[in-house]
């Protein structure tokens, strides 16, 4: 094996693999990372801790997934190339594995221009870095992996054992393209993939098969995004301003609709409703792409929401998750 991770343990041993997100807080309290390790705790093989996603300063996500591993717990660390250039990613590389971390999701990150979004203002003119792309970096953290190398081809006394992640868009117009960019992402070294929020399961039917047409499932593990929805504002928005992302009209409607002058009896009604409708989609998601040959897990993303995974993951029949390998600093 390549890192030892639970993760890559789970997947090596042929199980169908469970990790789910944990967006870290928009402050300096780790307490709150804890908490929300305590309720993914059971419901996932490792816990993916976001990178500043959409743009917007949280705590770090190495600092975070230390904090993951102080609770037994393994985190899956996404790292953006947006912030940092290529020094100081290895460097946070070797920092990440000195403290346990042995998972990583290599991304491209949201751009800035994102942050400023609703109430929030967000960091629109911070400069972008872009040293290198999220392939550029998977193919840098595998080269310090197998070849005890830095980028520039200095050595490293202890290389970082790491199972390297990407994400992957694969509804994302042109399809073609979409699996093309997949087929790089293999090339350069990603052992998994965990896709972007899946909606439409026909359509990731229809992608996957040339997926396997190309051989990219034998040679990286695929984890299909659930993004849980939560009413259908959420989905309307998912559908009409997320790259990639289609949400199909029928699934939109099966969601309560509330009229203007609601009454606050009836938007509460509506948003239980809604919750309850949004967990049964995310259950008849997870059952539908399981049923797709390659693809080798999920990847649950309850934005905000963390307390709806266990439910849903016992509800999709996915309990109870092997026992995991400890966690901890290497000795
Ligand atoms: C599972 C997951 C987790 C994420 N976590 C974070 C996070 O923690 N922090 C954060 O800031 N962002 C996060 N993002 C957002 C993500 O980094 C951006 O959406 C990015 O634009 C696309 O994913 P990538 O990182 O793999 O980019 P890359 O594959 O490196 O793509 C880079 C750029 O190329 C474009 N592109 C890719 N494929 C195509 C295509 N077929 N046609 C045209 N253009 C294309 C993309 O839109 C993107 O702008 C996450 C996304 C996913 C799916």
């Amino acid at each position: 094996m390549k890192s030892e991770s639970n993760l890559e343990t789970v997947l090596c041993d042929g199980q169908f693999a469970v990790t789910a997100e944990l967006g870290p807080p928009m402050g300096a309290d780790g307490n709150a990372v804890r908490k929300k390790a305590g309720i993914l705790r059971g419901s996932a093989d490792a816990i993916n801790i976001t990178d500043c996603q959409t743009a917007v300063v949280r705590l770090s996500s190495i600092a975070s997934a230390a904090i993951l591993i102080q609770e037994g717990l393994e985190p899956v660390m996404q790292m953006t190339v947006r912030d940092r250039n290529r020094l100081a990613i290895q460097s946070d590389i070797l920092g990440a594995a000195a403290l346990g971390i042995k998972n990583c999701l290599c991304l491209a990150g949201d751009h800035q221009s994102f942050g400023a979004a609703g109430k929030l203002k967000g960091h629109p003119g911070a400069k972008n870095v872009f040293d290198i792309d999220s392939i550029q970096l998977e193919a840098i953290l595998k080269k310090m992996r197998d070849e005890g190398l830095q980028e520039g081809g200095d050595p490293l006394d202890v290389p970082p054992k790491l199972f390297i992640g990407a994400a992957w868009t694969p509804m994302q117009e042109p399809i073609d393209f979409s699996v093309v960019r997949l087929g790089k992402k293999v090339a350069a070294g990603a052992d998994f993939i965990q896709t972007q929020g899946v909606y439409d399961v026909d359509r990731f039917a229809e992608v996957m098969a040339s997926v396997r047409e190309r051989g990219f499932h034998e040679r990286t593990a695929i984890l299909a995004g659930i993004i849980v929805p939560r009413n259908a504002a959420m989905l309307r928005y998912m559908n009409s301003s997320v790259a990639g992302v289609t949400v199909p009209e029928s699934l939109i409607a099966r969601f309560p609709s509330v009229k203007k002058d609601a009454t606050a009896e009836e938007k509460k009604e509506a948003r239980i409703k809604s919750e309850e409708i949004g967990k049964k989609i995310a259950v008849e998601l997870i059952q539908g792409v399981r049923q797709i040959e390659g693809v080798r897990g999920v990847h649950i993303q309850a934005i905000e929401w963390e307390v709806a995974v266990p439910e849903i993951v016992k509800a999709a029949g996915l309990l109870p998750r092997p026992t995991p390998v400890p966690v901890g600093p290497p000795r």
